[in-house]
Order: structure tokens, then sequence, then C-alpha cells
């Protein structure tokens, strides 16, 4: 027997162990979803390394997942032939915390604390490999890497705060690659250990599983078998005839024996023809690969030809994440033939301000062992890319002309900002972008208004776009430079969140028309009077002076203007300078 050696949790593992415990008591089921997906990784994994090491398939080339259940001793038997792990693997992923699934967890829990949400939402979200010990009293990992010759168990119980790690010694749990995790159920949870209970689960849960889930099950084959007619006893024997070929007779019996039943569909949804895919499994399916629990706001599955085929299901959240911004959202999965390749991009594959749109890419045009160098090179890339951008905003376009007005509401909410961002950094796709924005304005009380929806509003004499930023709807409601624009009938755009003068600024038209910003010294309503002017700089031009006189280096100079009705002076911008909104803006350092 080789010696086991005993290792000790990190501490957080063990109190991450207590809070899924504790937190998912009413959800016990999720560890299944929870194996099956580390299982569908490591084949992930595996076929991914397989595309240049193509000896990795040699000692088993069959990817995919096999599940065991022993009802009477409550035993759950899960093997994948997948990447597996070597020993140190085991103490890295096992004994320590693991980075996404745990984070998002964490997470969870506390958007769920904010929005006291449903608890069971809380089912949706990845808690990884020790959700194992809801239903577990012990659980045992044995496990081989192609990268290592030996395979290794890896054993630990719930409620310790140690595990142990052995050489695997029972030559019946000998596998050629992948892991073997066996789970001994609690006492009350030993109901698991059921073929058909564990097959519901799969169907509710991994659907979207690209790899074979195989269930060891008792299946009935139905034979037709010839008996006799009469009842047999001996006295009929000896009045034989020679005629018992026609006392002979054909009787259905149904032969029972066990094997392996494959129970999930493997094509990948994207695959399918759009035709035939159902808003929920479009849903269900968004869901299960993005760890979303909300249906998304919006979906668009589409094949491109040509140049550069692909195919591609996108989707629009319908809520948003906290800092979407600041983290990497790993929104993109790529494919590659079905293979899956990476969804950890900075922009090559998708630009940065759409990364609120989530999706998968599936090429055939792509190499499989395409890695980041080549993406950023690749003219494919950089093709699928224009493709994919031009397809999400068809969707976001989609929201805006949709019936239910809620929903765009509901988008710009969430998104708006990121659509600003996209008009200082994608100047190509301006023409997508600016009909989606929307603004308060002078004449729209409280509602948003689109620019199409400006324009239309205009009057036949008026040449362009007025705006004022303020920091509020209130001061901008309030501010003096509105009077003449106000007296004409003339509608302002009220750009009162930080970003939306950087957007106008960077937009500076739209439909032909320029935006001006109405708190600049050259703001020209197109009804100068020259002589009056005159008149007045006349009359005004030492007060002008004294004033300029007392305020010296605080202001750049002091101007008469036929821009005010009621208020008697205003403090206006430079024609070159920053707005005061801008200032404002940069002393806060808010960008
Ligand atoms: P996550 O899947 O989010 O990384 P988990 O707790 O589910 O977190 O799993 C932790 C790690 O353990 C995985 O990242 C993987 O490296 C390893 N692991 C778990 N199950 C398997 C498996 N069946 N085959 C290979 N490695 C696995
Ligand atoms: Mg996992």
């Amino acid at each position: 027997e080789p010696s086991s050696e005993k290792y000790e949790y990190q501490a957080e593992v063990s109190r991450l162990m207590d809070l899924i415990v504790h937190s998912l008591y009413s959800n016990k089921e999720v560890f299944l979803r929870e194996l099956i997906s580390n299982a569908s990784d490591a084949l992930d994994k595996l076929r991914y390394l397989s595309v240049t090491d193509t000896g990795l398939l040699k000692d088993a080339v069959e990817l995919d997942i096999r599940i065991q259940t022993d009802k009477d001793n409550g035993i759950i038997t899960l093997i994948d032939s997948g990447i597996g792990m070597t020993r140190q693997e085991l103490v890295d992923c096992l004994g320590t915390i693991a980075q996404s699934g745990t984070a998002k967890f964490f997470q969870a829990l506390k958007e769920r604390k904010e929005a006291g949400a449903d608890s069971n939402l809380i089912g949706q979200f990845g808690v990884g490999f020790y959700s194992a010990f809801l239903v577990s009293d012990k659980v045992v990992v044995s496990t081989k890497s192609p990268k290592s010759p030996t395979q290794y168990v890896w054993e630990g119980e719930a409620n310790a705060n140690s595990y142990t790690i052995r050489e695997e010694s029972d030559p019946n749990k000998l596998i050629p690659r992948g892991t073997r995790i066996t789970l001994y159920l609690k006492h009350d949870d030993k109901n698991f250990a059921h073929p058909e209970r564990i097959e519901r689960l799969i169907k509710n849960y991994s659907q979207f599983v690209s790899f074979p889930i195989y269930i060891w099950q008792e299946k009935g084959l139905t034979k037709e078998v010839e008996v006799d007619d009469e009842p047999t006893d001996s006295k009929k024997d000896d009045e034989d005839d020679g005629s018992a070929e026609r006392k002979k007779k054909t009787k259905k019996v149904v032969e029972k024996y066990w094997d392996w039943e494959l129970i999930n569909e493997t094509q990948p949804i994207w695959l399918r023809n759009p035709k035939d895919v159902t808003t929920e499994e479009y849903n269900e399916f968004y869901k299960k690969t993005f760890n979303e629990y909300l249906d998304p706001l919006a979906s668009s599955h589409f094949t491109t030809e040509g140049e550069v085929e692909f195919r591609s299901i996108l989707f629009v959240p319908s809520v948003k994440k906290e800092d979407m911004l600041n983290t990497k959202t790993k929104n993109i999965r790529l494919y590659v033939k079905r293979v899956f390749i990476s969804d950890d991009f900075d922009g090559e594959l998708f630009p940065r301000y759409l990364s609120f749109v989530k999706g998968v890419v599936d090429s055939n045009d792509l190499p499989l062992n395409v890695s980041r160098e080549i993406l950023q090179e690749s003219r494919i890339v950089r093709i699928m890319r224009k493709r994919l951008v031009r397809k999400a905003f068809d969707m976001i376009l989609g929201i805006s002309l949709s019936e239910n007005k809620d929903d765009y509401d509901k988008f710009w909410e969430n998104f708006g900002k990121f659509l600003k961002l996209g008009c200082i950094e994608d100047h190509p796709n301006h023409k997508r972008i600016a009909p989606l924005l929307r603004f308060f304005s002078s004449q729209s009380e409280d509602e948003l208004i689109s620019l199409d929806e400006y324009v239309e509003n205009m009057k036949s004499e008026q040449k362009d776009i007025y705006y004022i930023a303020a920091d509020s709807l209130t001061s901008a409601k309030n501010t003096p430079f509105l009077e003449k624009l106000t007296q004409k009938d003339y509608e302002v755009l009220f750009l009162v969140d930080p970003m939306d003068e950087l957007a106008i600024q960077n937009l500076k038209s739209y439909k032909e028309k320029n935006f001006v910003d109405i708190s600049k010294e050259d703001l020209d309503l197109g009804d100068k009077d020259e002589e009056k002017e005159k008149e007045i700089k006349q009359e005004f031009g030492h007060t002008c002076d004294w004033i300029k006189k007392r305020l010296g280096e605080k202001i750049a100079s002091v101007q008469i203007s036929n821009r005010l009705s009621t208020s008697p002076c205003v403090l206006v911008s430079g024609k070159f300078g920053w707005s005061a909104n801008m200032e404002r803006l940069m002393k806060a350092q808010t960008l």
C-alpha cells in the first residue's frame, strides 16, 4: 500500500466550503452540473492541446463523460477522458481556491444580498468542485494526466480541514487518461444515486455540454421468442401425436441488461438552423454558457459566408454586471471547427467598448492552434470583428425599434455608457452608434430623446444641433445660455452625464448638422444686428474694460453679446477652450 500524504486546505477553501454548504443546502443538485462542467473543461483542454500534439489522444480516443450510480451503496462515479491532473495540480486546484467559479459565486452572494433575490438564483452560478460536498461525506478523485506516468488519488471528507493524496493502487480503477470522481453520498442524499435522477438533472442543467454524456443504465430489449401454446404436462406429452409444431406461438419478452446510454445532444446550438431553435433554447443556452440567471434582452444568431465563414450567436444581457469596463469580461467564446479555443481576448475579436455583448463565434477559417499573435495579425479576424460589430449594432437597433419601449430604456440605462465610449473609440462606426444615443433635452421633460427625434423637431431655419453640458438637469434647465434659444423655440440637448459631452464632441455632427455648444463665446444664432451691436459696444465698452481690470487674470475677456434676454451677464468658455463641464471633469479626473 503506497503511503498517502496529508495536506491542509488553504484557509479560504475551508471558508468557501462552509459558505457553499450554508447557502446552497436547498439547491444541492448543482453539484452534478459543477462536476460535469469541470469534466467538459478538462475535455476541452485536452482536445485543444491534441490539435498540436496528436499523441495525446493515443491512450484513449473517445472524449466523453460517463456516469455510474450504485443505489444500494449511495455512490456516484463520474469519469472523463480529459486532461486529468498531476500531483501538483491536485494540490493547486483542489486544495487552494479556484479562480473563476469562486469569484463569481462570491459576487453572486453579494448581489443576492443587495437585490434580495430568490435564493434559487444562486444555483445558476459556478461554485465549483467543492459543491460535491453538498451531497457527499467523502469525495475521491483519481486522476491521470498525460504529463505524469502515475495516477494519483485525492481524497477529502466533508467538514475536514485536510485531504490526502496517494498513488492509485486499485487496478480496477486505473484509467488511461482523465479523471474519475467517486462521491460517497450522505445518508439523506443517497437517492441521487439513481440513473433516472441523474438523467433528469443533466437534461435540466447540462444540455449544452458539447461532449457525449453517458449514463450506465438498465435497459430492456424486447425479443420475440417462441413458446408452446398449451400448458405442458406429462399427460399431453404422452398424447403427443406430432402436431407440436402447430401448437407453438410467439411471445414478446423483455430482456434486461445494463449498458451505457447517451443522454445529451452534442450538436452545438449555433450549428443548428436558426429556424429550428426556439427562444427558450437560446435563453437557456445563454444562461448556462455565461452563468447568467436572467434571460437576455436580445439575441442574434447568424452565419456569414463569402470571404470569411463563421457562425455566431450574440446576446445583449438584461442586467449589468458591476465594473464591466474594468475587468476582463470573457464575453466572447471563440471556437475553431467546434473546438473551444479561448474566451480571453482583449479587443482582438470584439471591441472593448462592446464588452457587454456576449456570444459564441465558431470559425472554420482560423487555424486550430490560433494564438493571440495570430489573432492580432490576422486579416480573417479583422473581417470577423467587423461583421460581429455590425451584427451587434443591428441587434441593438432591433431593441430600439421594439414595440416594448421599456426594453430600450432598460438597455440604455445599463449600457448607454458603453455606446458613448464607442463614440470616442470607434470613429468608423459613428453612423451606427449615433442613432442609438439618447439624451435629455430642453423640450423633452424627463424623457430621453434620440438624435433623429431632435432633427425631426428642428425649426426650418435652424442649422445646428444645440447642446449644453451641465452637472444636473436642474442646472441645465436654469442656465442663462438657454434664454435666447428658448425664445426661438429651439430645442437644446442637456448633456448631464459626464460622458455625454465627450461623445458629442467626437461625433462632431449628425446628419450633416454640427453639434454646437451654446455656452461657447462664438455662438451664432443667425440673428446678428451689426448696427445695434456697434451702438451698444460704444455705450458699454468702458464698463467692459473696467470689469476686465477688476477681475484680471481670472477671465480671458469681457464682451458685449446678444445672446441673453433676461440675465445681465454670463460666464462663457473660450471658443477653443474646454467647456465648464469638461473642466470640471478634468479636475475630478473622472476619466
Ligand atoms: P473552476 O472550474 O471555476 O476553475 P472548480 O472548483 O470547479 O473551479 O475546479 C477547480 C479546478 O480543478 C479546475 O480549474 C481544474 O483545473 C481542476 N479540475 C476540476 N475537475 C477536473 C477534472 N475533471 N479534470 C481535470 N481538472 C479538473
Ligand atoms: Mg468548475
